[in-house]
């Protein structure tokens, strides 16, 4: 890692140190509440520490980084529970896509971390192939008026705005139904939406999952972003880089479990001695450490073969080939994590099965990241359908 990379990681590791976990056990016994004014005080810091919004450019509000960068952050904020990592606020890369009216309505104000931006695409009936939405936006002059159920969106906030994915039919060139999707810019204060339910999950973060309804939303055609009939390759992208940053902070996580494990792990004796010195123990600590080691070395490599990518004219394999590396990281860091979430429970015995333990809230938390962003499964096909287009070479490379 160069100087750079290593103070950026310095710059994180003090603030998650020193700000964050500390508010882990309060914020998880509290059900993931966090005070709105202990909120802002964090983000002040994060602004002035200059962390967030690495995947935009500076003029759009962005700090842009590289994406080995963003790989360094969210490493660092994985190693924290409850989401409160996401206090390091980082809009999607998509919003590049933006025209300059958005930029000055929305981006910007998302990227200085005045705006809550989420991002309603799944659907009751629509999840792993968001192709199909039944939500519609139907164009009335220069106007769309959008009906629909979005499921999870996460970081919905009252006063924010979603990119919301509709079903704009025949629009644009909607011969075939990939092609049928649009995101528009949505302000959750617009009359028609509401928050018809905040579900209770698995874990217990900072944010919300909110289950959004709309019903004739008018939104202004100047709210779409990117084109017509786009919305679909659009999410794609945002995905893909997600999921690279999802691997991130799947290694984050881990790495602090496995510090955490070790720990204890030299500390608690049992029948005389630390039960470090057992090998049931140390094996679950030498697997976990060599799958943490394999899953980081994967994501930094896919975070450079990304910058190379987009440090040139991206031509449309070197986009294929970046999309199954970013499957292959998601798919095995995910993995990983859940793995040594569970292992790390079983080294903290009975202490690691309450809630203000690390491993627990991890073990809960780790759950979802094979889920969202396209499940273990979904990766799973895009790996093996790259893989029969373009053989093993050219995915290791
Ligand atoms: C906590 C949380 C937060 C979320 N936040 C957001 C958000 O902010 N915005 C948003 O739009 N969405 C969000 N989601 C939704 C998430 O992206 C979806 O849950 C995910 O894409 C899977 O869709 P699904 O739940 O409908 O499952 P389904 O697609 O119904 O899948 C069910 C099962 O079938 C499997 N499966 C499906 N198709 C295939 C196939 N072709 N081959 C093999 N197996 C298959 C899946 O892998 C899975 O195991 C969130 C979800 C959660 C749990």
């Amino acid at each position: 890692m160069n100087a750079n990379l290593t103070s950026l990681q310095q710059t994180l590791r003090t603030f998650v140190t020193n700000d964050l976990i500390p508010l882990e056990v309060d914020v998880e016994l509290a059900d993931g509440y966090l005070a709105p004014e202990k909120r802002a005080a964090l983000k002040d810091k994060v602004r002035a520490l200059g962390v967030y919004s690495g995947s935009l450019p500076r003029s759009m509000g962005g700090t842009e980084r590289s994406w080995e960068e963003q790989v360094v952050i969210n490493e660092e904020i994985g190693k924290v529970t409850n989401a409160l990592g996401w206090l390091v606020w980082a809009p999607a890369i998509v919003l590049r896509h933006a025209t300059p009216d958005q930029v000055e309505r929305f981006v910007r104000p998302a990227a200085e971390g005045r705006l809550d931006i989420c991002y309603a695409v799944t659907e009751a009936g629509a999840g792993s192939d968001a192709s199909t939405l039944s939500s519609t936006a139907i164009r009335d002059g220069d106007q769309w008026v959008i009906n629909g159920e979005k499921w999870h969106v996460t970081s919905a906030f009252p006063d924010g705005v979603a990119v919301v994915q509709c079903n704009t039919g025949d629009e644009g060139n909607g011969a075939v139904e990939t092609d049928r999707n649009t995101l528009f810019f949505v302000p959750l204060t617009a009359p028609g939406v509401t928050f018809a339910e905040h579900p209770k999950y698995t874990h217990h973060l900072i944010d919300p999952h909110v289950r959004l309804v709309f019903e004739n939303v008018r939104v202004p055609s100047a709210n779409i972003l990117g084109a017509v009939g786009n919305g679909l390759g659009i999410s794609k992208e945002w995905f893909l880089h997600e999921r690279v940053l999802i691997a991130a902070r799947c290694v984050g996580a881990a790495w602090r479990l496995i510090e955490e494990a070790t720990q204890f792990a030299k500390e608690r004796v049992q029948f005389g001695a630390p039960i470090a010195e057992y090998q049931f123990i140390q094996g679950m600590l030498a697997d976990s450490l060599t799958e943490m080691w394999a899953a980081r070395e994967l994501t930094y490599a896919a975070a450079r073969f990304a910058d190379e990518v987009y440090s040139v004219s991206q031509t449309e394999e070197d986009a294929k080939r970046l999309h199954a590396k970013a499957a292959m990281v998601k798919l095995y860091a995910s993995e990983m994590v859940g793995r040594v979430a569970d292992r790390a429970v079983q080294i903290f015995g009975g202490r690691g099965y309450m809630r203000e333990n690390v491993a627990e809230r991890f073990y809960r938390e780790a759950r979802v990241e094979r889920i969202w962003e396209g499940t273990s499964e979904i990766q799973r096909l895009i790996i093996a359908s790259s893989l029969y287009k373009r053989g093993v070479e050219k995915l290791i490379d």
